[in-house]
């Protein structure tokens, strides 16, 4: 029976067909099951108390304890995946509502009660832990867990200072609550009148909808300006906040005896500060594709003058449906380079309803993989048919074929990755997917429109982030010398690297200054964007072997792809990519990223003309 999402009206959930559903009884066959897990957790928390005062005593109590752990991790998977995922099927339920806080709440006794840990094990010295694990291998398997701790400890302080951090951290959010409350709580939209005369409150989701689907250039306008003046209205309340974060970046690397705040953010994934730096420059000095696409743009969409509020309207107008039908087996077929067993895992996915596939009332938006250890992982989508939809699929299923693979090669210590290797496998299974679309598109115009959907992605997933951080960047170091902070300061940092991106691609906007106002990632995890755009670059430097004619390129390729995949956390990020072949110290692994657009531009071109 097939089902398919039809506009307007959303349905219940028991009117989806089971087979479009996830089966979350591989997690817990029952809430009697959960609640059983749940208090199976909350037995090793308890127990685990009593290890404390014993590390110090050799190699097996500190395997032990680490072994306990390890326990404790794999059952708070499993609980709490359960009634999150269930949650998510339909927001509106109160009950499952308190179950999953009712496990927030039992996190943070198993936070509490093995907190005597860390220090524990760092009072021992590194060289006496390094010869127990000479002679047990049982507790070398945790060399890197305890390495990497180690490695942090470099800068903890002595318990008092540790306790002044602590007094410290309780007010070092207030800046971004505050953005966040300025921005979203007390924000009244605005409304403007489109000019076919419909009204509109000028909500995030609006301003984005017309600036992505209203093909008149005045409104899209005067969405962009409307929105940008109510920052600008506050600029000198936003430049504060921001300085907030600032300040405090620089309170914490200073006191935690780091040269910078750039040191301070990598140093836990142990990411040299040139790693950011070099992504900085390079891109600037390959911006020329980028400028190119958005000359291509002005001339294609035949507009006057070309700005920020011009960049995201469709070049191609398509209404173009897929059904999950005819997607699944375009999926499956995307990754065949990949090898037969990695193409029999996503079969595995799309048969064994690790999948809830459509939107229900009450569903949560968006999409996701979740990585639930000791069962396989889940994806949640609200597949409606468009292209968007169709590479969100290619996306999270890339998500969780890395989760599958760490999950099967790794012991559970290392089982889990970092967001600086993420999004490797996401954006490659959608680069895989694209090449595939485009040998089956026979037609220019489908061409067009998936050159396109790349070609925005590299635009907004790449060059965008680097700006972002490489303004992050510069204010931070505005602090770190001394220098004064106001609106007019960052405004000008950021038409400045509006300039440099975009040259004179772009027509004067003055209200574009303000963008930096309005970015809550600025505010709420700062020097977080670059790992969106290393990650991207290490996409496109292995895409190139990936796709190499040379057969034992192409196969090497597959092989270091697929062992970083079933790397999960055993290593620094940076050297499990290293291993894979990508070293994002040299510049031409950045440089990728340009090639590949400049390729995709030249194609976008051909297509448009035929
Ligand atoms: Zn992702």
């Amino acid at each position: 029976m097939t089902y398919r999402p039809s506009a307007g009206q959303l349905p219940e959930r028991e009117a989806i067909p089971t087979p479009y559903t996830w089966d979350l009884s591989h997690i817990c066959r029952n809430w009697d099951d959960w609640m059983e897990t749940y208090r199976e957790l909350d037995a090793e928390i308890e127990a685990f108390k009593s290890r404390q005062g014993t590390l110090a005593s050799g190699a097996d109590a500190l395997t032990g304890a680490f072994r306990a752990m390890d326990r404790m991790g794999v059952l708070s998977y499993r609980v709490w995946y359960y009634a999150s995922l269930r949650y998510d099927e339909d927001q509106r339920n109160n009950e499952i509502n308190a179950r999953r806080q009712q496990v927030q709440i039992l996190f943070a006794r198993e936070h509490q009660s093995g907190s005597w840990f860390n220090p524990e094990l760092l009072a021992i010295p590194l060289e006496t832990i390094r010869h127990w694990m000479e002679n047990s291998p049982p507790l070398a398997l945790y060399r890197f867990a305890i390495e990497s701790l180690f490695h942090e400890q470099e800068h903890v302080l002595d318990e008092q200072g540790e306790r002044l951090l602590s007094y410290a951290s309780r007010s070092s959010s207030v800046s971004h609550e505050s953005y966040a409350a300025l921005t979203t709580a007390d924000m009244k939209p605005p409304t403007i009148a489109l000019k076919s005369g419909e009204q509109v409150a000028l909500s995030y989701g609006q301003y984005r909808a017309i600036l992505e689907t209203n093909r008149n250039q005045e409104d899209r306008a005067a969405a962009y300006r409307t929105f940008h003046q109510i920052y600008a209205d506050n600029r000198n309340t936003y430049a504060a906040l921001y300085n907030g974060v600032l300040q405090r970046d620089w309170f914490h690397a200073r006191a935690r005896g780091y040269d910078t705040t750039l040191e301070a953010a990598l140093h836990g994934n142990d990411i040299p500060s040139s790693v950011v730096e070099t992504l900085i420059s390079v891109t600037k000095e390959r911006v020329e594709p980028l400028r190119r696409y958005h000359r291509l743009r002005r001339r294609v969409l035949g507009v006057d003058s070309y700005r920020l509020h011009d960049v995201s309207i469709p070049l191609v107008q398509h209404d173009a449906r897929y059904t999950y039908e005819e997607v699944v087996p375009w999926i499956v077929e995307s990754v065949a380079d990949l090898g037969d067993e990695y193409q029999q895992h996503v079969h595995d996915a799309f048969n064994g309803r690790w999948i809830d596939v459509f939107e229900n009332t009450g569903k949560r938006s968006g999409a996701y993989s979740a990585p639930v250890y000791g069962a396989h992982p889940y994806m949640l989508l609200n597949f409606n048919e468009t292209l968007d939809a169709v590479f969100t699929l290619a996306h999270e299923m890339g998500h969780s074929m890395h989760t599958l693979l760490a999950h099967r090669a790794q012991p559970f210590v290392y089982a889990g990755y970092t967001i600086f290797v993420a999004e490797v496998p996401s954006t490659l299974s959608e680069a895989l997917f694209l090449d595939f679309m485009l040998t089956r598109a026979d037609t220019a115009s489908q061409r067009a429109v998936l050159l396109q959907h790349a070609i925005d992605s590299i635009a907004s997933t790449f060059y965008t982030q680097v700006m972002f951080a490489d303004f992050e960047l510069q204010a931070h170091r505005l602090v770190e010398q001394d220098q004064p902070i106001t609106a007019e300061v960052l405004s000008g940092i950021y038409s400045g690297l509006l300039r440099e991106y975009y040259g004179d691609v772009l027509d004067e906007e003055p209200l574009s200054a303000m963008t930096w106002a309005r970015i809550p990632h600025f505010y709420s995890t700062p020097y977080y964007v670059y790992q969106y755009a290393t990650c991207f670059a290490s996409t496109a430097r292995l895409m190139q072997d990936l796709r190499a004619s040379d057969r034992a390129m192409k196969s090497s390729g597959v092989d270091r792809y697929l062992g970083l995949l079933r790397a999960g956390g055993s290593g620094f990020p940076m050297d499990l990519l290293k291993t894979a072949g990508v070293d994002l110290s040299q510049p031409e692994t950045v440089q990728a990223v340009g090639t590949e657009l400049d390729a995709l531009v030249s194609k976008l071109e051909s297509a448009l003309t035929v």
